[in-house]
């Protein structure tokens, strides 16, 4: 996503410190951030943030954690919850690289990956969400039995994610290669999906585990 540069951007996040961190002060500090045991789910890329937002706001027994490495998109995060008056969503400028020095293994209940840039190059697939290294970071903060729910238009990305969780030994399941056709009730539509599905491309979606639930 891009967006222009906005040289507000850092004081206006620092100004939002109880709902946004744009520095290391919350590393390890999750729980204490919303003072409650409720399952805490995140989202890695949240983008303008419609998905993080309605989510919260449909599901308040769950912790919602919005994570973007972007500050000049986190900003249209930041307003959307406070316009909206959202109590359980927190958010984290930060790159993805880094969660395991925020979240302390097994903390995390389910990961949401939406619409992740496909970085279509054979030499940038590291950066890909779903790449390995980033399953690897996935599979320390998540609890055993935590999920992965992974949506995309992208069909390379798709299948580069399906390829690379079954060869790390994830479990999939739910596996849509059309979601928009007899869309869930509670399927929450990203910017970039209503985006990608009106120009007519297929959404994909899966979710995964790391092990098999007892
Ligand atoms: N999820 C949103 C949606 O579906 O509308 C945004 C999708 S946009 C294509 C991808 C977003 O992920 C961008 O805002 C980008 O800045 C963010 N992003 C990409 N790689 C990231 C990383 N390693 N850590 C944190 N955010 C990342």
């Amino acid at each position: 996503m891009r967006m222009r540069n906005k040289p507000w951007a850092e004081d206006f996040l620092l100004a939002h410190a109880e709902i946004v961190s744009i520095d290391e002060a919350r590393k390890g500090q999750m729980r204490e951030w919303f003072n409650n045991d409720r399952p805490i789910h995140i989202e890695v890329g949240s983008g303008m943030g419609r998905f993080i937002t309605e989510m919260a706001k449909a599901n308040p027994d769950i912790n919602y954690i919005g994570i973007e490495r972007d500050k000049n998109v986190m900003i249209r995060i930041v307003e959307k919850a406070i316009e909206q008056n959202i109590r359980n969503l927190r958010l984290l400028t930060l790159d993805a690289e880094h969660l395991a020095d925020y979240f302390s293994a097994g903390e995390v209940d389910r990961v949401y990956l939406n619409f992740s840039d496909p970085w279509p190059k054979t030499r940038h697939a590291k950066r890909r969400l779903t790449h390995e290294n980033f399953l690897k970071l996935y599979q320390v903060i998540l609890k055993p039995d935590g999920e992965v729910h992974f949506k995309t238009d992208n069909q390379h990305l798709f299948e580069f994610s399906l390829e690379s969780m079954s060869q790390y030994g994830m479990k999939l399941k739910n596996i849509n290669l059309d979601l928009h056709t007899d869309e869930p009730e509670d399927n929450i539509r990203t910017e970039y999906e209503d985006k990608f599905s009106s120009k007519g491309f297929r959404i994909n979606r899966l979710e995964a585990t790391f092990q098999d639930r007892l």
